[in-house]
């Protein structure tokens, strides 16, 4: 049975094969989009369980799609997690401003990404009840 559905929003498709690997061998389902509007619609339609997103997309940066999914009241509540490059004490808390539960540097540890995700799915799961 899936842990759950995680849409990633990452237009590097490196990245996004990587993600994906680990996400899907720990028992997720992941769905990609590969711009910043691709992904709050994605968002939006599908309502996954999780969102991973990279801040620096086309189109929309991933500050935006954050801001964006908080500010709809189906996807007020999503867990999102940053996946990012911009690893500056700034970026962080910019990050966390927008509305990110976790944030997850570039390079990935995939350990630490795994348990920020496995963190936040059991969190929903206790709120569920
Ligand atoms: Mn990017």
């Amino acid at each position: 049975m899936s842990k759950g559905r995680i849409l990633i929003i990452e237009d590097n498709m490196d990245n996004h094969e990587l993600i994906r690997f680990f996400l899907e061998r720990d028992g997720y389902d992941t769905f990609l989009a590969m711009t910043g509007p691709e992904g709050l619609q994605a968002a939006i339609k599908q309502v996954p369980d999780l969102v991973l997103v990279d801040l620096a997309l086309p189109i929309m940066d991933g500050w935006d799609v954050t801001r964006k999914i908080r500010e709809n009241e189906k996807t007020a509540r999503l867990p999102i997690v940053a996946v990012t490059a911009r690893t500056m004490p700034i970026d962080r808390m910019r990050a966390i401003e927008a509305g990110c539960d976790e944030y997850i540097a570039k390079p990935i540890d995939f350990v630490a990404l795994l348990g920020a995700v496995n963190r936040l799915m059991e969190r929903t799961k206790r709120t569920r009840g």
